[in-house]
């Protein structure tokens, strides 16, 4: 069997049009959403990634305001950056990108932001909303991979889900979004004993350890749905993911490249995130005027 390769490209293409079109249907009533990312520090990699959600926001029509703040700025400053944008009424998403200098305490500056702004899903507030299945936010990375299940008509009510990797921005909020949608869900990390034992019972494995290469073919089930989450720069300067594609796709009955799978649907899903923070806004306003 060859695996289908799943388009995270193509995919990514068709809901940044499906976003540009609401952006449209929005400015009918005087609104852009807006998107802030606050960018402390000179990270070359976090300086790239926010090059490209500004692009993005910029092509499907949303607002985009990119907030550059020294290394050695302070956590107080940061704060106060947020207080403004949580109070901006042109901004409806908040995004600080990760990881934050040393000095900082990451977790305070995400409770800073306003709840209804917070476009990762990274606030307690919409990590709880997920865990109880209202959620309002979901983070980005897992709702892009569910918009690939989707995509791919993946059968996920009763399916077997291994999830390897339980951080709160990947692993902990799949596993919620999958067992939300009906999978037995089972969530590994590094202590898991006997890991290929986990993941060759898997109809729909996700990975996202950070591990180049650390699943091998023959802990695939045959027939499985494979999706790699993983992105990790070799010192050949190739990117790969956490899965042996080439092996796994001898196995798997559909898997995602990497670079082109779930990458690019990280930001589409972004865009899908502020916008509808926006729609909401709106119709919030339009409740008010009543
Ligand atoms: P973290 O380092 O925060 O978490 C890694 C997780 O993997 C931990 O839960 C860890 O377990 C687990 N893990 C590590 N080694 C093993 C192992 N040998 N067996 C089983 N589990 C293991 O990483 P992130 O979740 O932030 O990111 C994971 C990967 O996904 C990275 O490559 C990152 O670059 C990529 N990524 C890609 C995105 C995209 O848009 N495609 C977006 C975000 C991340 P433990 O809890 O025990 O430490």
């Amino acid at each position: 069997m060859t695996a289908r390769i799943i388009d995270g490209k193509a995919l990514s293409d068709t809901v940044r049009a499906e976003v540009a079109e609401r952006v449209k249907a929005l400015s009918a009533q005087n609104i852009q959403p807006g998107l802030a990312v606050v960018l402390v520090g000179e990270d070359p990699a976090s300086q790239v990634y926010v090059r490209n959600k500004a692009a993005a926001c910029e092509k499907a029509g949303l607002l985009s305001r990119v907030i550059r703040m020294g290394q050695d700025s302070t956590e107080a400053e940061l704060l106060d950056m947020i207080q403004q944008l949580n109070e901006d009424p042109a901004i409806h998403g908040i995004l600080v990108q990760l990881p934050l200098p040393g000095h900082m305490n990451a977790a305070k500056v995400i409770e800073a932001i306003s709840a209804e702004k917070d476009v990762d899903g990274f606030h307690v507030n919409n990590a709880g909303l997920l865990m109880t299945g209202k959620p309002l936010f979901r983070p980005c990375t897992p709702y892009g991979v569910m918009r690939m299940l989707e995509s791919e008509n993946v059968e996920i009510r009763g399916a077997e889900a291994v999830v390897v990797g339980a951080s709160n921005i990947v692993g902990k909020p799949m596993a919620l979004l999958l067992l939300a949608a009906g999978a037995t869900v089972t969530l590994c990390n590094s202590k898991t004993r006997d890991l290929a034992a986990q993941t060759r019972r898997a109809d729909i494995l996700v990975v996202a350890t950070g591990k180049p290469g650390m699943v091998t073919g023959d802990m695939v089930k045959p027939g499985a749905v494979v999706i790699d989450v993983g992105i990790n720069r070799l010192e050949d300067g190739r990117l790969v993911g956490d899965v042996e594609f080439e092996e796994a796709r001898k196995v798997a009955a559909a898997i995602t490249p990497v670079p082109g799978g779930v990458g690019p649907m990280t930001i589409a899903m972004l865009l899908v995130n502020t916008l509808e923070a926006a729609e909401r806004s709106a119709a919030r306003q339009h409740q008010a005027s009543l």
